[in-house]
């Protein structure tokens, strides 16, 4: 199909899926650029649905980094829902950016954010609904370069056949090496593939390009060893990427605001990065240190620029640990002063069970109190002593207590089944702590309002319905949750 055809092919199929407003791009703040002038097309592209994706925070950062440059322009596309999937297929219309309408294999580069494990397949998906080879050893000198970065990028092997190069680390760092290093290579066109991917692993600090790398398996499908093949110049060893000063790294000062419902519709501000608490099950707790944070100047300068360009009306002050953060209570007053009176609420995502706990509440007088998130991650002290995750049940229940008190009138707490050494015991546990929490408002003279997400540590995520109650819509925490991977909510 031609790229001139494919906008209106695209809209020809939206009276016939669900949520059309994902696929028609044009939101407030997008990139409008012209794309035959731009040196470098990038195209986005996060391997889940609109609503998942459009959460992600660094997909945000990225586009606005890269937008900022004349001559990049950087676009998006997302996994489309199966219903398009299928009309896709049966009518032949290539995956396109939102921005331009442009098949996949049409650009420059394509950059996947890799979040969750289970958005693996959805990639191909994309690759193969893009019209691009699905193996990085099939693409020609024609194709794009696919380039991988995120969380889950941090072990390259599961998708290393099918991806030309890897970021590894805080891409925010790199992005720019990476569009310097694509752009000269646009002009001095290195040849073969294999000599791309070699300029690239050597351009671009903490690149790894799979291609040039043998990885030998042992009994059980364990990798005993990844060298660099001989004669490619590639590093033995490749680092990830931090971040030197997370106070000024760029943040987007105009973010995309969605005309269709997302999973988190708000400003969202990174108040601090890492965690240092060493919970046995986290993969970012220990990827991403050292801990950094923002000063709340630096904060409040982020929260009223976002706001002037979004008119959102909630701020969530997010983290893997947002109660970590240096002085939390003077940032909270600082943002709830500042932005309260202008009917804006606060949002805490990801607190720790711990005495602090129950003084949250109080921080906050905005008008409309947003939801309250903790994550006790498992419900007994024994599970918890396993995981590492050190807190008391007591503090859990006085913060609740005082978050009830304070007028809130809903609290969602995520745990983990699947832990190593859990019981049925353990997981019955989840219930009666998520009724304990309800019964808490109950007592205030209020109705239940608590819901329990649970995500398997595996990576799958499972439901349930409880009596009384329907089954909740969760969602996976999207880029400020603790641990990340999908989670169904239920309320109890
Ligand atoms: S689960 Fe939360 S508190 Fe524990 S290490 Fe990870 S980010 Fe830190």
């Amino acid at each position: 199909m031609p790229v001139s055809e494919c906008k209106e092919e695209v809209f020809r199929l939206l009276a016939r899926v669900k949520m059309p407003g994902q696929y028609v791009g044009a939101e407030w703040n997008m990139a409008r650029k012209d794309p035959a002038r731009a040196g470098l097309r990038v195209c986005l592209a996060f391997p889940d649905t609109y609503a998942v994706g459009m959460s992600y925070m660094g997909l945000h950062i990225l586009y606005d980094i890269l937008n900022r440059r004349r001559e990049v322009y950087a676009e998006r596309a997302f996994a489309p829902w199966v219903d398009m999937q299928e009309l896709m297929r049966e009518t032949g219309t290539p995956l396109c950016s939102l921005e331009t309408f442009t098949p996949l294999r049409e650009f420059d580069v394509v950059g996947f954010s890799l979040q969750y494990e289970m958005d693996y397949t959805n990639v191909l998906d994309m690759l193969e609904l893009g019209g691009i080879p699905l193996r990085a050893s099939e693409r020609g000198p024609e194709h794009p370069l696919v380039v991988a970065g995120g969380n889950c990028a941090g072990n390259p092997e599961p998708l290393a056949e099918f991806l030309d190069l890897v970021i590894l680390g805080e891409g925010e760092e790199r992005i720019n090496d990476l569009a310097d290093a694509c752009l000269e290579m646009k002009g001095a066109r290195p040849g073969s593939r294999e000599a791309a991917w070699g300029f690239l692993a050597r351009r671009v600090a903490n690149a790894y390009a799979p291609g040039l790398y043998e990885a030998r398996y042992g009994d059980g499908g364990r990798v005993e060893s990844v060298r660099a093949r001989a004669g490619t110049g590639a590093p033995e060893r490749v680092e990830p990427a931090v971040v030197a000063d997370f106070e000024r790294a760029p943040v987007p000062e105009r973010p995309l605001v969605p005309f269709v419902e997302t999973v988190h519709d708000r400003i969202s501000v990174e108040i601090l990065r890492g965690c240092t608490r060493g919970c046995r099950f986290c993969h970012a707790g220990m990827t991403r240190r050292p801990v950094r944070h923002r000063s709340i100047e630096r904060i409040l300068e982020i929260c009223e620029r976002q706001y002037a360009a979004t008119g959102w009306s909630e701020i969530s002050l997010a983290s893997l640990s947002s109660s970590d953060y240096p002085d939390l209570a003077g940032l909270v007053r600082a943002v709830d002063g500042r932005f309260s009176p202008r009917g804006v609420s606060i949002n805490l995502p990801s607190l720790r069970v711990d005495s602090q706990l129950s003084d949250i509440p109080k921080m906050i007088s905005g008008v409309r109190k947003s939801g309250l998130t903790i994550a006790p991650e498992a419900a007994t002290d024994r599970l918890r002593r396993v995981i590492n995750k050190d807190i008391l049940e007591s503090d859990l229940y006085a913060g609740v207590e005082a978050a009830f008190a304070q007028g809130w009138n809903h609290v969602k707490l995520y745990f983990m089944v699947g832990l190593p050494t859990e019981t049925d015991e353990d997981v019955r546990a989840i219930v009666d702590v998520a009724e304990r929490v309800s019964d808490l408002r109950r007592r205030g003279g209020q109705g239940p309002a608590a819901s329990a997400a649970c995500g398997e540590s595996a990576g799958a995520s499972f439901s349930a319905e409880f009596p009384g109650g329907g089954l909740c819509a969760g969602g996976p925490s999207a880029g400020d949750g603790a641990s990340g991977g999908a989670r169904a909510g239920l309320p109890i």
